[in-house]
């Protein structure tokens, strides 16, 4: 019952900041679909002895450093998802921690990949963007942007805007745009698109795909296909990588209650749930957009939600006494805030 109840409230909520932002500007809303995670690693690119990713440290057997295709998918897509929240783009991440769609542990596939389309198809995105690596047994080398068979007009435009951009920042060779029917594409309401950033297999493409800024680099070539879609303008300068915009650690989260007209106005009953708010903050003290967080409500449910523009992530947390834990979801960074939720009171 409780677990009905949170389900609706914090979609209810979700949802609600999602419209306020999108209607805010009339801008697209973004689904960003980081393939693979969990227990399935993707594809694995062999790196040479010392080599440094950025990324979680992975071995193979003979303890050659290797780079996950998941590993690499959520931190381009985290880096999207920055660079989107920043020109104030409302966005859904389909999973923010290495953990299968919907950041829940991967079963299977089928459970994966449904997860990721479900939340997109359920939060009316306007458009969706898969985000993976390729391999191959031959030494295929580059780029190649994929849709779905007769999709329309408008997710040809972004696909080819995107392919471009990607050759353009990365440097690969142009396999160009495809039609294929992946699951993620077949199973999506608005257009969308899955981008093979570069080959794992093949030695020029994992060494670029190892490195921060390659993968800043990817990030904003498809950002800025994105904001070129959504009839912007020149989104400025798109290859920069991150030598141009260092990306900031979260320093500090402060965990408030939202009050009860917060709470009515994100559909939350008072008598049964709280809008709490965390606040992300960097070192230097400036609110901090598009960092996601993990939290564990007192009911013992997971939960993930990110902050947004104004560096506030929205959090609907049932009236049970206990402790409720928020924590940065990202890898290297231990940032957490404690709060204790009062028993429910009668009003
Ligand atoms: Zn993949």
């Amino acid at each position: 019952m409780t677990a009905v109840w949170h389900r609706r409230t914090f979609l209810t909520a979700l949802l609600a900041s999602l419209i306020a932002a999108s209607t805010a500007a009339s801008l697209p809303v973004v689904a960003i679909d980081p393939g693979h995670g969990g227990d399935d690693s993707g594809a694995v690119g062999i790196l040479p002895p010392g080599a440094e990713t950025g990324l979680p440290p992975r071995f193979n057997a003979q303890l050659r450093p290797v780079i996950y295709e998941k590993d690499a998918n959520l931190d381009v897509a985290m880096r999207l998802n920055a660079w989107l929240l920043a020109r104030q783009f409302p966005t859904l991440m389909t999973r923010s921690t290495d953990n299968a769609g919907g950041d829940v542990p991967y079963v299977n596939q089928e459970a994966d990949l449904k997860a990721r389309t479900d939340a997109a198809n359920a939060a009316a995105v306007t458009l969706f963007v898969s985000i993976h690596q390729n391999s191959a047994h031959t030494t295929a080398s580059g780029t190649e942007t994929y849709l779905k068979a007769g999709a329309p007009e408008v997710t040809h435009l972004l696909a080819a805007g995107v392919q471009r951009n990607l050759v353009l920042c990365l440097g690969l060779p142009d396999r160009g745009v495809k039609e294929r029917s992946f699951y993620v594409l077949r199973n999506t309401t608005m257009p969308s698109i899955l981008v093979e950033g570069g080959f794992l297999s093949a030695e020029p493409d994992v060494a670029l795909l190892a490195q921060p800024d390659v993968r800043q680099k990817m990030a904003e070539a498809i950002g800025g296909a994105i904001f070129q879609y959504a009839g912007l303008g020149d989104p400025g300068p798109i290859c920069a990588g991150v030598g141009a915009a260092p990306v900031p650690v979260p320093h500090t989260v402060v965990l408030t209650r939202g009050g009860r007209a917060l709470t009515q106005r994100a559909g939350i009953d008072p008598t049964r749930g709280d809008l709490w708010i965390a606040t992300v903050r960097d070192a230097a003290g400036a609110t901090m957009s598009g960092v996601t967080l993990r939290a564990r409500l007192p009911n013992g449910k997971g939960v993930t939600t990110t902050s947004r523009p104004d560096g506030k992530a929205l959090l609907a947390v049932p009236r049970r006494a206990g402790r409720l834990v928020v924590a940065v979801a990202m890898p290297g960074v231990k940032v957490a805030a404690r709060a204790t939720v009062p028993r429910r009171v009668r009003r």
